[in-house]
């Protein structure tokens, strides 16, 4: 994760910590130094910009160049800027403060890892929160997919809907929520439809199950690998869907992190999850501290 980058930055404070003292030209150089690892580390243009704006400022201050260790203090400006891009200090835990079942609703493109996220996080909440999770597939034009998420239910042990062929998502959607509730479920995952690319017609299918399912997380995932297409899609789901949060998925095979450092900045969503492997124990809880540790660890 983040190697790219991670070389990049601390070749930068390398070469900056070697020296005693510091001028504020030196700062301004190892700042510009940083904007170009974090545009080759493919992070949006806008939220580089704000970001360098904000660290450069702190940087040259004079409390930083008159300080005893100037080079210490720029990596802790650079660490507390990225702690702020990636969402903050505190990760944003799941909300399942509803009657039951809380609804989670699973959207994304097709191949971002909707499907195995479903089970990742069915499996946590029900290892580490102790809740009695049940998953429904929506994908009624891949019976392919509904039965991926039947053999992932019985790998993990959580229930998984009966499969009935003919029904619509909405149907689907009903018939879940009614037998969720007969049977005492907590949480209800709904893996949503996914198509290759964005569509209206995806579009349109989702906003309806949400509108029946009143779900109380709604989270796009995004494969990280896709850089900024995963931020535009994240975006654009967003404009037709209330999204609650994110789970950037491949986060595992990601040198680069520019959709992680782009996503909350562009659309205000916090990164609830990350999906570090193909193995349904491969979910992380998103900490901003820990990943902008590993950047510059
Ligand atoms: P869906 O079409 O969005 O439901 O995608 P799937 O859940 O079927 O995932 C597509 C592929 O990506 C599968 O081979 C998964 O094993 C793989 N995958 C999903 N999440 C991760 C992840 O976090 N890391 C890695 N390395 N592979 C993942």
């Amino acid at each position: 994760m983040f190697e790219a980058l991670n070389e990049r930055l601390t070749g930068v404070f390398d070469r900056i910590t070697g020296r005693g003292a510091l001028s504020e030209k030196d700062v301004a150089e190892a700042m510009r130094e940083v904007r170009v690892a974090l545009l080759e580390a493919d992070v949006a243009l806008p939220v580089v910009k704000d970001f360098i704006a904000f660290a450069t400022d702190r940087a040259t201050g004079e409390d930083v160049i008159r300080s005893v260790k100037p080079a210490d203090q720029v990596v802790k400006i650079v660490y507390d800027g990225l702690v702020e891009m990636l969402g903050g200090e505190e990760p944003t835990p799941i909300n399942l403060n509803a009657t039951p079942p809380a609804v989670i609703l699973m959207s994304g493109l097709q191949g971002s890892g909707k499907t195995t996220t479903s089970a990742k996080l069915a499996l946590r909440l029900t290892k580490f929160d102790r809740k009695k999770v049940m998953m429904a597939s929506l994908d009624t034009r891949r019976p392919a997919a509904m039965e991926q998420l039947q053999t992932l239910g019985k790998q993990i042990e959580v229930a998984t809907l009966p499969i009935v062929p003919g029904e619509s998502p909405v149907q689907i959607t009903r018939r879940a929520l009614q037998s969720a509730k007969l049977q005492g479920y907590d949480v209800l995952i709904l893996d949503t439809a996914g198509r290759i690319t964005l569509d209206e017609a995806l579009m349109a299918e989702v906003a309806e199950v949400a509108a029946v399912a009143r779900p109380v997380e709604t989270l796009l995932v995004a494969d990280s690998l896709t850089g900024q297409d995963a931020v535009r899609t994240a975006r654009a789901f967003h404009e037709r869907l209330p999204l609650t949060g994110l789970v950037l998925t491949r986060a595992d095979g990601d040198g680069r992190g520019g959709a992680m450092l782009s996503m909350r900045a562009v659309t205000g969503l916090p990164i609830k999850y990350l999906g570090a492997g193909e193995k349904v124990d491969a979910l992380e809880v998103f900490d901003a501290r820990r990943v902008a540790g590993r950047i510059l660890g």
